[in-house]
């Protein structure tokens, strides 16, 4: 039985700002969760950054419900994941925190087992393509130099952030340079229907999909842009469950969604929407938060399972820190077959003890008894 929970925020430094369209930040806020078991020490992490902007999860209120529901729910023998959450879903909202107890849950079912966590997760790649993503600059010679390195680096896709203002005579510039690139758009949510005319004009820029170009929250307005669109439209931050992408099938909202174990409340939700979009073919793939390598290694193991169809957002640490909170880092490669891979993680990462040290806002630790 777990004797001890230990809860962090921390707060790690970017080595650039990274700009969307609806922030920019300098450090993500991240919460870490470790369990100390019979089996070793397990982390787990969850990204929802410091203020309510990508979604209405924030780094300090999840920290706060995780110190509330993190001793309870981990002291409890839950026999099965989905019974674990039948009880998360008693809590509304609140993504990012189930998804930290949802995760330590397969973690220790993984070590109990024995077994990798990419194993219990019923992954069967051993490596899973990767795109690069590149935020809003405000200059496009330097968007087509982020361009022409990530096609030099083997990657066989690129995602541009884009808001109005920085978006079709950018995208059409990238475009012209890079005919044959698959390249896609990611909107957070800037748009409305009254923008339409820019949706069009994207819409002949031979897009892979428009990601979230409408409201987080909304699913019938961006039914009735997919009708007016023949490029797929991607729903990230709208899809926060299962039910959610049920609602987004039934009224064509979508044609592919960007999977984040964060934002859907953890991996048992995240297999779901997988294999939900795959019975209803629907692609999908795996987004990132800009963990550290801890959350990375999560997101690898998704990016593996066999309902992936697009390549993930996941990095290699140096393209936004300087140094990782966590070791070892993730492994990369280019295959003359795929482009850039990224490969399963063989060992579980953990944090450096002195940049944990270094980076924590707050901490907490709980001794944890069984009752
Ligand atoms: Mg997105």
């Amino acid at each position: 039985m777990a004797a001890e929970l230990e809860l962090y925020r921390v707060a790690m430094p970017l080595s650039e700002p990274w700009r969307i369209a609806i922030s920019e930040e300098t450090a993500i806020e991240t919460v870490l969760l470790c369990l100390h078991t019979e089996w070793g020490s397990l982390w787990a992490e969850t990204t929802p950054h410091a203020l309510p902007l990508y979604s209405p999860d924030w780094s300090a209120a999840t920290f706060e419900l995780l110190c509330h529901l993190g001793p309870r729910l981990l002291t409890a023998e839950w026999t099965s994941a989905a019974a674990l959450r039948r009880e998360l879903d008693q809590i509304r909202g609140n993504p990012f925190a189930k998804a930290a107890i949802d995760q330590l849950w397969w973690k220790r079912e993984a070590a109990r087992r024995g077994i990798t966590l990419h194993a219990a997760l019923g992954a069967t790649a051993t490596a899973a393509p990767v795109g690069a993503d590149i935020g809003i600059l405000g200059d496009r010679d330097e968007l087509l130099a982020r361009v022409q390195a990530a096609v030099d680096a083997g990657y066989r896709r690129v995602k541009l952030k884009v808001r109005p203002g920085w978006d079709v005579e950018e995208v059409r510039c990238v475009r012209d340079h890079f005919p044959r690139l698959t390249l896609h758009v990611d909107g957070n949510g800037a748009y409305s229907l009254h923008d339409i005319d820019r949706l069009r004009a994207l819409d002949r820029c031979g897009l892979a999909m428009i990601e979230q170009p409408l409201a987080h929250d909304d699913l019938v307005d961006h039914a009735t842009l997919q009708r007016a669109l023949l490029t797929p439209i991607c729903l990230d931050e709208s899809i926060v469950s299962l039910r959610h992408l049920d609602h987004a099938l039934a009224l064509g909202s979508c044609r592919v969604v960007n999977v984040k174990p964060g934002r859907v409340g953890g991996f048992t939700p995240a297999l779901a929407i997988v294999e939900r979009c795959r019975e209803s073919g629907i692609g999908a793939w795996i987004g990132g938060m800009l963990e550290s390598a801890i959350g990375a290694a999560d997101c690898v193991a998704l990016a593996c399972l066999a309902g992936i169809t697009y390549p993930a957002d996941i990095f290699p640490s140096e393209r936004f820190y300087e140094r990782d909170l966590a070791a070892p880092g993730l492994r990369f490669e280019t295959r003359p077959d795929v482009g850039r891979v990224v490969l399963a993680a063989a060992e579980a990462p953990a944090p450096d003890p002195e940049l944990l040290a270094r980076w924590t806002t707050a901490r907490r630790s709980f001794a944890l008894t069984a009752a």
